[in-house]
């Protein structure tokens, strides 16, 4: 099974050598976060790329604020380890203008027992003479290092074709998809114990003094023959200091998961209920285009009977009621309760948001639906539907043709989206349509063709 997933190439090493601008030139665009404002970090990103025909991730494994000696130490350490472990090959970044420090020997000597799958690259080998003095990183002791330069670009097609030569051969599988589920939520709503319920392990560097916060990362995890990787949105930075600082980063933190991800899981502490806060996340995702579930979580901590659940999503759906179309699950990261229920659920959601519907169903569907109910006359002429088309995903995108694209009533809108999550039981996942004049002349209206049948 682990074959079929694409290897990784993980860039490792301490803050500040690079590995965001290197990982953003080998993938030649800005994905990672390299924002001028303080109190903003980057995300750990994977990202797929092909180069010479071969097909690899390359993984960031971001960065860390300077902080406590020891901490950071122990926590590249721990980065550094699960990484080291998962990925295919480990690019080791040194800086080649600060030469090799303390921290960078301190890597070093934890990577040598992956030397076979190690490359010992130098960034900011900006110009010839910062070239030659990279002999210096011999005495990490993994050999000879590779000169380049992120920010000029040197050697990186050169750095590609090695890292390609490394990567196996995938020529007759096709790569799993990477499902990818932002955990949003407001602090304390469980995001990190949810990953580390579901990967097992911690990932987060938690510090629990008040101030103090954790950095986001990605992780990703192999379930069920599916590859997942959760974008955990936790902290927020010493920065933010003010109410509305807070509630700034927090949006902007967000947005930046939302972009990311396919489906976004928003964890709802039922400790303290649903708030307007957790709604608008929702709206966010929604609006986005994104993949939508909620998670109760803290379930452990409600008490119930076997109503209580449905009766929560009752009310939840009355509250706002654009939620009847994504599911809620209760679940407790912290009891592991039902912890994999997330993953199949966003699996599941991920299935909808790339599916392309039969085209006979879809008009079907639009017949069935417009005769049951038909719209309401506009200046007395009837409203005819004539195709309803497919246009793209995620998520999924129609265009129906009708006599009066402009007249459609809101409420019509609404009840022909409520049906067609009843026909295509497509939960979790936006649709739009959009109305358009029909083109071709000729064309049957579908609601009178069965009519007449
Ligand atoms: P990371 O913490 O290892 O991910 O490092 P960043 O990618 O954030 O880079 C840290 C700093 O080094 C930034 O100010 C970059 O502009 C700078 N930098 C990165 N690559 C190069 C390079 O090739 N040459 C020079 N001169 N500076 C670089
Ligand atoms: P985050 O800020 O959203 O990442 O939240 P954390 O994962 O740090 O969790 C905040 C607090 O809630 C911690 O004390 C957790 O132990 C606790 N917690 C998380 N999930 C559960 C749960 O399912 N049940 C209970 N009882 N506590 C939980």
């Amino acid at each position: 099974m682990k074959k079929e997933m694409l290897p990784i190439v993980a860039l490792v090493g301490r803050p500040n050598v690079g590995k965001s601008s290197l990982f953003n030139r080998l993938l030649k665009r800005k994905i990672a976060i390299t924002s001028d404002i303080s109190g903003t970090t980057r995300d750990r990103n994977y990202q797929a790329m092909e180069w010479n025909h071969k097909h690899f991730l390359v993984a960031d494994t971001g960065g860390l604020l300077p902080g406590e000696k020891e901490k950071v130490v122990g926590f590249i350490r721990q980065q550094v380890l699960k990484t080291a472990e998962e990925a295919e090959l480990i690019l080791l970044i040194v800086d080649a203008q600060t030469g090799p420090t303390d921290l960078d020997l301190a890597v070093a000597r934890e990577l040598k027992r992956y030397r076979h799958k190690l490359l010992l690259v130098a960034n900011k080998a900006d110009n010839e003479s910062l070239q030659s003095e990279c002999y210096r990183f011999l005495q990490l002791g993994l050999g000879e290092s590779f000169p380049v330069s992120a920010t000029h670009g040197i050697g990186a097609a050169d750095l590609l074709d090695v890292i390609a030569e490394k990567m196996p051969q995938m020529s007759e599988v096709v790569p799993v998809p990477i499902i990818r589920i932002a955990l949003l939520g407001r602090p304390n709503s469980g995001k990190s114990t949810l990953v580390n319920a579901l990967t097992g392990q911690e990932n987060a560097m938690t510090d629990d003094r008040p101030g103090t916060t954790r950095d986001s990362v990605d992780t990703i995890l192999d379930f069920n023959g599916k590859r997942f990787c959760l974008i955990d949105t936790a902290g927020l930075r010493k920065a933010a200091k003010t109410k509305e600082d807070i509630e700034f980063y927090s949006i902007l933190r967000t947005e930046q998961s939302l972009e990311r991800c396919d489906i976004a899981a928003v964890l709802v502490d039922m400790e303290k209920g649903v708030e307007e806060q957790d709604v608008n996340v929702m709206q966010m995702a929604i609006r986005r285009g994104k993949g939508l579930f909620v998670v109760l979580n803290k379930w452990d901590t409600v008490e119930k009977d076997s109503h209580t659940f449905d009766k929560l999503v009752k009310e939840l759906d009355y509250q706002a009621a654009f939620l009847a179309h994504y599911p809620k699950i209760a679940v407790s990261a912290l009891t592991k309760l039902r912890a994999t229920r997330v993953l199949d659920m966003a699996c599941q959601i991920h299935d909808h948001l790339f599916h392309r519907f039969d085209q006979n169903e879809l008009e079907n569907f639009l017949t069935d639906t417009a005769l049951r109910h038909p719209h309401p006359m506009v200046f007395g002429k009837t409203v005819s539907f004539y195709s309803i088309l497919q246009r793209e995903n995620p998520p999924p995108f129609f265009d129906i043709t009708t006599s009066h694209p402009k007249d459609i009533r809101e409420n019509y809108e609404r009840y022909l989206e409520n049906k067609f999550y009843e026909h295509f039981n497509c939960l979790g996942c936006p649709i739009r349509f959009r109305y358009m004049r029909k083109k071709k002349r000729g064309m049957r209206p579908l609601n009178l063709i069965a009519e007449k049948e």
